[in-house]
């Protein structure tokens, strides 16, 4: 049997594909979100690698922002059961999942029994999620891939102290003007995620094992200064930005084996 989970999302479209609900076959990514032909081509490219068709897929299991647009669908489910399924999966005992993406986060309390408990979330402010860094990284002129590496060589990481996305902006403007080190403006710009983040976590009881999932959780920076924010380890696994695609298909797989 063979399960596809889609995670539409803000940013970009991941697919990923599981087979008997237990190996992942093939994953797919693309740096374009809902509106976009990312999706599809997220969607192609993952049968591509398979070498397999639609026909091939026993259940296509859509989820994220654009769930609802995605016609070829056979399930939907929210982005915090799939996050949950994929955080569980790939870390067993997982008890704490923090999700940052391109336009939310999301902090879910996962009981002994791997389900979600409780949830908090930040969908109405771009501060503390990966919108507020991909705005700075084009008003610096960088690649957002390239801030983690940016902000460890920073020695002295600037105070951000606005947590509005525009006024933020300013803020760094000044802070360059008067001669702050692009890498210390990084530094205090992944730190400001962080503390937004933290403290939404914060709300809940931050129970260990902990894990970041969503594209910033690629973000070695945000992480360490999370982890040192909520003094936490907080696991990483390299496909922390599939686990909602991973997720889906896993949902998709349950449901199978129900009917
Ligand atoms: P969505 O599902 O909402 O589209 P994602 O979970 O894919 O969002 O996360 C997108 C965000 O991840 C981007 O806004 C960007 O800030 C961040 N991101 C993506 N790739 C990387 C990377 N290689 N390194 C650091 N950050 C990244």
């Amino acid at each position: 049997m063979l399960t596809l989970g889609i995670d539409i999302g803000s940013t970009t479209a991941k697919c990923a594909v599981l087979e008997d609900g237990r190996d992942f076959r093939a994953v797919s990514l693309r740096d374009s979100g809902v509106g976009t032909d990312g999706p599809q081509a997220a969607f192609e490219g993952v049968l591509a690698e398979l070498g397999v068709s639609r026909r091939d897929i026993d259940c296509v299991c859509a989820t994220g922002y654009g769930r609802a647009a995605w016609q070829d669908a056979d399930l939907r489910a929210s982005e915090l059961t799939c996050h949950c399924l994929g955080g569980v999966y790939v870390f067993p005992g997982l008890r704490t999942l923090i999700d940052i993406g391109g336009q939310d986060a999301k902090v879910i309390s996962i009981d002994a029994n791997g389900s979600m408990a409780e949830f908090v979330m930040n969908d109405k402010c771009a501060a503390g999620t990966g919108r507020f860094l991909d705005v700075m990284a084009a008003l610096l002129r960088r690649p957002v891939d390239s801030f983690a590496e940016a902000a460890a060589r920073s020695k002295s990481p600037a105070s951000i102290s606005n947590t509005c996305t525009v006024f933020a902006e300013s803020e760094v403007i000044s802070q360059l003007a008067a001669g702050a080190a692009v890498e210390d403006v990084i530094a205090g710009v992944c730190r400001s995620v962080a503390t937004r983040v933290g403290s939404l976590a914060r709300r809940l009881d931050v129970r260990e094992p902990v894990c970041m999932s969503g594209g910033v959780a690629r973000n070695a920076a945000v992480r360490e200064a999370l982890s040192e924010y909520l003094q936490v380890p907080i696991l990483f696994d390299e496909r922390a930005q599939l686990f909602g695609a991973m997720g889906a298909a896993i949902y998709a797989a349950k449901r199978q084996s129900k009917e």
